[in-house]
């Protein structure tokens, strides 16, 4: 049995980034970048005001106070997206919106607040220094900067930045396509009619969502039946995803007959157990570029080792760098006796309070237990070797989604 560190690393040493495709930018948002992005031009692309107020030289109201105020004429006006203004005098200033190009001549922009204007004339009653209120060309971006790295997540901030640079597709590594193949003779799909004995293939659903949530692209199989035959087929068809995941039939039950059918379809298993609870059945190979993993079909089980053991290698295939969840030390609510031998990853719900987070471990704690994995916030990995935790002891959590206020 594969300690669960040895197994996550060498799964996740199968998973390769994929290759490249380009996309039109929105549909690039949560892919990551397959090259790097220069700047294609400065940002901003003129010198700009900041502000709404008046632009004017710097100089000609060095001596601005309120006991010595400044009269300057006002001669004209700049609006962003007007006529490109003309140059300014000196001596005079010019009235300027947020984002209009600033004037030849012109280095610094008062605001409107601080002046008192009556008809053309514009009182001043303070000095600014150059550049005062005013935006650079390029001092946002400058020209052939680098804008984003290979391996950049794409989220709605990069989308912006990349189209103040007219940049209209991008280079993202393609997404996986995972398959999905459930066995057993006992499946069938939801409104299908119900057998003696048959329950609905709920990881069917389960793990495509999972796939969805990480990013990936599902291909949901039939249901597999419980034959080696059955079994081979379906990975021969399957072979042309990125990835494989399988559930049930990895135990030693007389109808498990997942090993069987993968030595058929020639896929040569690394290896079949891993030292967790719940789901010890997890079986692993690498067929070409192909990871397959075999699931165990209790539903809890298929939900936690797909989410330690295929979740981080789709985000890595996506490009993503940092594929694992956030970890958090957090609290047991709750003295905890468990029988030792194996790692445990427990399903809790987390509260905050004043000095971090407590964990409140669900009551079922079941690999069969669907309604256990209802409102999980984090799942607490419990050493292999303990047999009593205290309350009040600190274990590391895998965080799920977003912490609870
Ligand atoms: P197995 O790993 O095939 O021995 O299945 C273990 C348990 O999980 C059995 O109770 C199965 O009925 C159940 N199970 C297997 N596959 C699925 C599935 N796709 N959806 C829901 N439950 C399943
Ligand atoms: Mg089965």
């Amino acid at each position: 049995m594969k300690p669960v560190a040895e197994a996550s690393a060498e799964i996740l040493a199968a998973f390769q980034p994929l290759g490249v495709e380009r996309l039109p930018l929105l549909s690039a948002l949560g892919r990551f970048c397959a090259e790097p992005c220069v700047a294609r031009r400065a940002l901003p692309p003129f010198h700009n005001s900041a502000m709404d107020g008046y632009a004017l030289r710097a100089q000609d109201v060095i001596a601005a106070s309120a006991a010595t105020p400044v009269v300057l004429p006002v001669v004209g006006e700049s609006r962003a997206g007007g006529e490109t203004p003309p140059a300014l005098a000196p001596g005079t200033c010019m009235r300027i919106f947020t984002g209009a190009p600033l004037p030849g001549g012109a280095n610094a922009v008062e605001l409107q607040e601080n002046v008192l204007r009556q008809d053309d004339q514009l009182t001043l009653l303070s000095a600014l220094r150059v550049h005062d209120n005013v935006r650079l060309t390029g001092s946002d971006v400058q020209q052939g900067a680098l804008l984003l790295a290979r391996h950049s997540e794409l989220t709605p901030g990069e989308v912006a930045l990349l189209a103040s640079q007219d940049v209209a597709a991008v280079s993202v590594f393609r997404k996986p396509r995972v398959a999905i193949m459930c066995t057993g003779d006992e499946l069938r799909d939801i409104g299908e009619a119900e057998r003696p004995g048959s329950i609905v293939s709920s990881n069917a659903y389960g793990l495509a969502a999972q796939v969805l949530a990480a990013g990936g692209e599902p291909w949901v199989l039939p249901t597999v039946r419980d034959t080696r035959e059955d079994v081979a087929r379906a990975l021969r068809q399957a072979l042309r995803a990125d990835v494989i995941v399988l559930s049930g039939g990895v135990s030693v039950g007389d109808y498990d007959v997942v090993r069987e059918g993968l030595a058929d379809a020639g896929i040569v298993l690394g290896f079949w157990k891993v030292q967790m609870k719940p789901g010890k059945p997890v079986s692993f190979a690498l067929h070409g570029n192909v990871p397959v993993l075999g699931l165990p079909g209790n539903p809890v089980s298929a939900w936690v080792t797909f989410e330690l053991f295929v979740r981080p290698g789709l985000r890595k295939m996506l490009g993503d760098l940092s594929p694992h969840r956030s970890e958090l030390q957090v609290r047991l609510a709750a003295e905890l006796k468990r029988s030792p031998g194996r790692t445990e990853f427990a399903r809790a719900r987390l509260i905050r309070d004043a000095a971090g987070f407590v964990a409140h471990l669900l009551s079922k704690q079941s690999s069969g237990a669907l309604s256990s994995m209802v409102g999980v916030d984090a799942l607490l990995e419990l050493p292999a070797e303990r047999d009593r935790l205290a309350a009040g002891e600190l274990v590391r959590a895998l965080l799920l989604r977003a912490l609870p206020a």
